[in-house]
């Protein structure tokens, strides 16, 4: 690796005089930590600051990379194990600056911080943080564009009439602008500003570009409290002045003001001067709320997701890194934006589990949100209303606040829940509707109003089977059916994305028609409702049919101009939309959820068709909410009825509390695949045998995973449980350093765990 070249003496400093100054730089790739460079030995970049991008040489490329420092952020059992040195003869030089804001110094602890929590390269966590500007560099340099300010002072003779008198007026008084801005805004030909320029009157200034973003004004329309509202919105305005690290769960029933309250935080957040991040679980609903922001601050926020063209990216993140966005909202990927001066993360509905990034580097969101406020020592609120149990521990040991809201905004009721018990009301045979559920439809649109049916299962069937042989449709690459989407003609596979033309016979046994579809998914409760009701007027929103956030606002803008009476949709349709005019909401399979042994199957169903519940009647009207269940005594739909939601939740935890299942212990799972089920086997039992034991330690383990075999690959898992008190991290660094990697067999390591497939 030594270059000659490189070691070759600079003219003017004596052969092995000092030591070359070195620095260390993390590239964005898959590496254990930064490499060394050296400085180049002309001197040019002797002044380079941690948190520089810069380009360095990498074998025969160039990469982009960041100047790393370490400080003692990390705990110990975090940190990761220290490179080896390199001799000064065999380091190559930083090649030169790349152009770009530098990483803040908070951001690269983040970095630091989430790499060594979720046991991820730290290069591709800076990735996530890098990933965006990568096309900033490759972007032209932004324009700077010329303007004219007023001479001072004024060339002595000069020849005044009233059309150079308001053109000087003009620049003095709305500061330097462009040639033709400052003629039409003088209402004069541009020749006068040019005559102006000549006689000596007008000098040429550079003008700053334009920002990107108006700056949200947090005086712009306050809201009105209500009685409930003023206290937790001044303890929120409070915090957000105060600044310094804090954690705040604001829950409150749906309706009840919890997004009009943190606006509050936010506005003294701008006011204190410091920049705002409000991370979404969905980014569908961003039309709705960067519409609501607007209206409170009169600007927009900016916006941050994965479909954000290059463009828009690269200006947002230059913006973001210099100050001129103030407020962001987005996805989870946002909280690797480089800001300058954060001064409040906000997580709206804290529980959704859309929070937990799976591929890739897998991270929850909400829980780095808190991690990243405590890098720049800012305060966090969690908002749901129906808090992670996760949250509801910490605000129990006291390491969260809490702030409630008990009742809906204006003295809206909350919904009437009540449940619909198919063993006693079953639909016809084919059918899915209740009769009683078919009946409260009918009657709510005949009133006028609009209903809405929910079932969170996409396409026209969950499975397929031959009547004739008993063979079901199953996807060649993984342990997984295939789902029928009938508008579309295809079979597809929910995993893998595999699809297939629906098959005219059966593939096994050739009997024709024969293929018959069991359970519905939205697609045939569609179809029911259409013969049921022909003439009322049906929306479907699943994400398959609404493709992107602009789709999704238009179905929204429609349902509140009552061009719809009955929506029907998957999860899409439970997220915070405000539908005054819809009063009954029906769930078509309450019990869905709660089937395949997911350590949160309950607390899930309860969070997801509460929020469900909560679009059902948030004006005047009171709302309805009816969930078809054959097991109507379950401790989950009577949760949703009596609406006591702390009771179940304290029941949840006294479930867990006994075994250390999250929140009071923690959890790492490892998955193995490998291309053949030899190759799997084999390293999970090398994995079994090296496994981790102790007091308060225990690996479950190995077993083939629920999904057996995706994307053609076959899968085991591991799960470690430990204690509370104790952290996974070194456990499963040490554990993972007694396998020897073996070839064709991949470990993926999961930190808190939440999904088990
Ligand atoms: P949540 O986030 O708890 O579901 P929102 O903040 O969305 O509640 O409020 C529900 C509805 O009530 C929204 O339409 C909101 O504009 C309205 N609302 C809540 N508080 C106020 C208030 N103080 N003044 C005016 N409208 C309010
Ligand atoms: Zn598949």
């Amino acid at each position: 690796m030594a270059s000659t070249t490189l070691d070759k003496p600079a003219p003017g400093r004596k052969p092995g005089a000092a030591a070359r100054r070195r620095v260390s730089v993390l590239l964005p790739l898959p590496f254990p930590g930064p490499f060394d460079y050296a400085l180049p030995d002309d001197g040019r970049l002797d002044d380079v600051r941690p948190g520089e991008v810069v380009s360095v040489p990498l074998g025969r490329r160039t990469e982009t990379g960041v100047v790393w420092d370490r400080d003692g952020t990390l705990p110990p059992e975090f940190a990761p194990p220290p490179g080896r040195p390199v001799a000064d003869g065999r380091l190559k030089p930083v090649i030169a600056r790349a152009g770009l804001p530098a990483l803040p110094a908070a951001l690269r602890r983040f970095v630091d911080w989430v790499a060594a929590y979720t046991l991820s390269p730290p290069g591709l966590v800076l990735a996530m943080a890098l990933r965006t500007s990568q096309s900033a560099q490759a972007a032209p340099a932004q324009g700077r564009a010329q303007g004219w300010a007023p001479a001072d002072p004024p060339p002595a003779g000069l020849r005044d009439t009233p059309a150079r008198r308001r053109v000087l007026d003009v620049a003095s008084r709305d500061g330097p602008l462009g040639g033709a801005e400052l003629a039409r805004r003088a209402g004069v030909g541009a020749g006068v500003v040019r005559g102006l320029a000549d006689a000596g009157a007008l000098r040429p200034v550079t003008l700053a570009p334009a920002p990107a973003f108006a700056a949200p004004d947090p005086g712009h329309c306050p809201p009105t409290l209500g009685d409930h509202q003023a206290q937790p919105a001044q303890a929120l305005r409070d915090l957000a002045a105060a600044g310094g690290f804090s954690v705040t769960l604001l829950e409150g029933v749906t309706g009840s003001g919890k997004t009009e309250i943190y606006m509050e935080a936010i506005a003294a957040c701008l006011a204190k001067g410091r920049q705002a991040l409000v991370l979404l679980p969905e980014i569908a609903l961003s039309a709705q709320w960067t519409g609501r922001f607007a209206r409170r601050f009169g600007a927009e926020p900016a916006l941050w997701h994965s479909d954000l063209g290059p463009r828009l990216r690269r200006v947002t993140w230059r913006a973001v890194a210099d100050g001129t966005a103030r407020v962001v909202v987005g996805a989870r990927s946002a909280l690797f934006l480089p800001f300058a001066e954060l001064g409040l993360v906000i997580v709206d509905e804290e529980h959704e589990s859309a929070f937990k990034q799976e591929d890739g580097v897998t991270y929850h969101a909400r829980d780095m949100a808190v991690v990243r406020a405590r890098m720049d020592n800012a305060p966090a609120i969690l908002v749901s209303a129906t808090p992670s149990l996760e949250t509801l521990a910490n605000v129990g040991a006291g390491r969260y606040r809490h702030l409630v809201l008990r009742a809906r905004h204006g003295g809206a009721g909350m919904p009437d829940v009540r449940t619909i018990d198919m063993r006693a009301h079953p639909p016809e045979r084919g059918l899915f509707l209740s009769p009683v559920l078919a009946a409260a439809l009918d009657e709510t649109m005949g009133r006028g109003e609009q209903a809405m049916l929910f079932l969170n299962r996409r396409g026209y069937a969950p499975l397929t089977l031959c009547r004739t042989c008993g063979h079901r449709l199953q996807c060649p690459n993984c342990t997984a059916w295939l789902v029928e989407h009938r508008a579309r003609r295809i079979v597809t596979c929910h995993h893998c994305g595999y699809q297939d033309p629906t098959p005219p016979a059966c593939p096994s046994c050739k009997a024709e028609s024969s293929l018959t579809p069991i359970g519905p998914g939205v697609e045939r409760i569609t179809e029911e409702a259409r013969a049921t009701f022909p003439d009322a007027r049906i929306l479907v929103m699943a994400s398959d049919t609404l493709p992107g956030p602009a789709a999704t606002a238009d179905a929204v803008a429609r349902i509140a101009r009552r061009e719809i009476d009955l929506v029907i949709g998957t999860q899409i349709v439970a997220k915070g939309w405000h539908f005054p005019h819809l009063t009954l909401v029906g769930v078509v399979d309450a019990d869905l959820g709660l089937g395949g042994g997911d350590l949160r199957a309950a607390e899930r169903t309860v969070q997801l068709l509460h929020q469900v519940a909560g679009r059902a009647g948030r004006a005047e009207a009171p709302g309805t909410v009816m969930l078809q269940s054959y097991t109507p005594e379950h401790p989950v739909m009577q949760a949703l009825v009596l609406g006591d939601f702390e009771n179940f939740m304290r029941q949840e935890a006294e479930q867990r509390r006994p075994g250390f299942w999250p929140p009071f212990g923690r959890l790492a799972a490892l998955i193995v695949s490998a291309d053949t089920p030899e190759a799997a086997d084999a390293t999970a039992r090398a994995l079994g045998e090296a496994a981790p034991h102790g007091d308060g330690v225990q690996v479950l383990g190995p077993a083939p995973a629920p999904l057996a075999i995706l994307r053609g690959r076959h899968r085991r898992r591991l799960l470690l449980r430990t204690r509370r008190d104790i952290a996974v991290q070194p456990l499963v660094r040490q554990w993972l350093d007694r396998v020897p990697p073996d070839r064709g067999a991949r470990i993926d390591v999961d930190i808190d765990p939440i999904s088990f497939l």
